[in-house]
């Protein structure tokens, strides 16, 4: 195996690169990130990528969203 980053060539099965420190290991789950959603901008994106990152309506998220500004003031 290759290491993605410098291309050092390891014979056997390693967790990272010794000479730069990159994982060698595929990540078994994918990690999600918390971005802005493209898809969602009608409250500049921040309630459409909270909800495409809990999975949840992004609507509810909205009302979630405005009740806590509402409350919190
Ligand atoms: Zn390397």
């Amino acid at each position: 195996m290759f290491c993605p980053n410098c291309g050092k060539e390891y014979q056997e099965k390693i967790n990272f690169c010794s000479q730069c420190g990159t994982a060698m290991f595929s990540p078994a789950r994918r990690v999600k990130k918390l971005t802005l959603s493209e898809k969602n901008k009608k409250i500049g994106g921040v309630c459409g990528g909270f909800a495409e990152y809990l999975d949840l309506d992004p609507t509810l998220v909205r009302v979630a969203w405005v009740m806590g500004a509402l409350v919190g003031g």
